[in-house]
């Protein structure tokens, strides 16, 4: 019954993985904070280690609390199998070395986490890896961008920190025809509101740290797939190369995942209010937020987006200073990056998040030098808005 399909949102995020009596009647899964399981007898082990048995044998191979909530990010993803990792950032190098051999190509998303762009930049090109980063909200940019010897779509959508949006549909259909696989980075909106198995997506990723954990207490990452060969590479890679993760990171994901959608719906209906009075305010020269009128996303809303989500990205009239006044005059909005938690953060791309990505790229993706992210959380709106707008008038 739990892992029963047809069920609702609200309802597998609070059930799946959680059948108690698969746990002596434990209403919460246990922590299973061992990092080794005892085999009965020799031909057990080596049955285990051939697969020819089901059993546990070592936390980073397998692990029943790391198991539990697997199964809810796989469920809600509407995918088959998930990979838990050490941080977001391990799903990401772990997904680059499953698939990547030198000479390959790689096409990702121009506005893409400052960390993610900068291992394919710094790191893997030392493999001979070729990247090559595009405007994927532009379908021309990005079938340019696609050629026979790609090997790897990377999407991040919306992009961070810009919000670009990209649709998924046609970005699958470009990278299949090309023979390469599409993986997308689904952080900024979590599976309640895009799910992009439904989109042709092959992977879905994820740093966990963020909406899926959602209470800033936790780093971690995931890897989902439907295609059981795609599963079994991934697997291969994350075990070997060690970027798992532990039982209590695992539980407490678990935990957080299970208000998953009430978090989502509460922090969206704050940023719709907060786009639109940032929207309207003088000192504002831009508001980039898919609930907007004038977002270019507003055509993927209802169809591959269920919400605009609860980020945004704006610029002030006065760029760079504006910006800076207004991040250190807030006083309940918290001056952190991250993003995707209960409480409201606020943060400046450029000088944080994106310093590693050189001023030029940053400007080639649309991250300007003002630009202010803002995730909004599940305070009460008045209270933000009130925040805002004291922080407003010191600028
Ligand atoms: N992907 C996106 C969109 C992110 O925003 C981040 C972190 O901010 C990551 C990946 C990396 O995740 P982590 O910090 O959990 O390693």
């Amino acid at each position: 019954m739990h892992n029963d399909e047809n069920l609702g949102r609200n309802t597998k995020a609070i059930h799946t993985g959680l059948d108690p009596f698969r746990f002596e009647g434990a209403v919460s899964v246990p922590i299973y904070q061992s990092s080794t399981f005892a085999f009965h007898s020799c031909r057990e082990g080596a049955a285990r280690f051939a697969g020819e048995e089901e059993g546990y044998i070592y936390s980073r191979l397998g692990n029943p609390t790391i198991d539990a909530m697997q199964e809810a990010v796989a469920a809600l993803e509407d995918g088959r199998f998930a990979l838990g990792t050490a941080s977001g950032m391990a799903a990401v190098s772990t997904l680059f070395f499953a698939f990547l051999s030198p000479g390959d190509r790689i096409v990702a998303t121009r506005s893409l986490y400052g960390a993610s762009r900068v291992v394919l930049e710094k790191e893997f090109t030392r493999y001979g890896i070729r990247p090559e980063f595009a405007d994927t909200s532009d379908p021309a940019a990005l079938e340019r961008a696609v050629t026979p010897g790609t090997k790897l779509v990377y999407v991040e959508t919306p992009a961070n920190p810009t919000l670009a949006v990209t649709d998924l549909d046609h970005a699958a259909k470009v990278a299949h025809a090309a023979g390469a696989l599409l993986a997308v980075d689904n952080t900024f909106l979590s599976p309640i509101l895009q799910r992009p198995f439904r989109h042709g997506a092959d992977i879905v990723l994820h740093s966990m740290t963020k909406f899926l954990n959602g209470h800033a207490d936790v780093v971690a990452g995931i890897l989902v797939t439907r295609d059981p060969a795609l599963h079994a590479r991934l697997a291969s890679v994350l075990h070997n190369l060690g970027g798992t993760m532990d039982p209590h990171q695992a539980w407490l994901v678990h935990r957080g995942l299970r208000t998953l959608p009430l978090r989502i719906e509460r922090a969206q209906a704050n940023a719709q209010r907060i786009a639109e009075y940032l929207a309207a305010e003088k000192k504002v020269e831009w508001v980039a937020y898919p609930g907007l009128p004038d977002h270019p996303a507003r055509r993927l809303l209802g169809g591959q987006m269920a919400g605009p989500g609860s980020l945004m990205a704006f610029n002030l009239h006065g760029g760079v200073e504006a910006g800076r006044r207004l991040l250190d005059s807030v006083k309940l909005m918290v001056l952190a990056v991250s993003l995707g938690g209960i409480e409201t953060l606020i943060t400046h791309p450029a000088s944080m998040t994106h310093a590693g990505v050189p001023a030029e790229a940053r400007r080639e993706a649309g991250i300007s030098d003002g630009l202010v992210r803002l995730s909004v959380g599940c305070e009460d709106y008045e209270d933000l808005r009130a925040d805002l707008e004291q922080a407003l008038r010191r600028v």
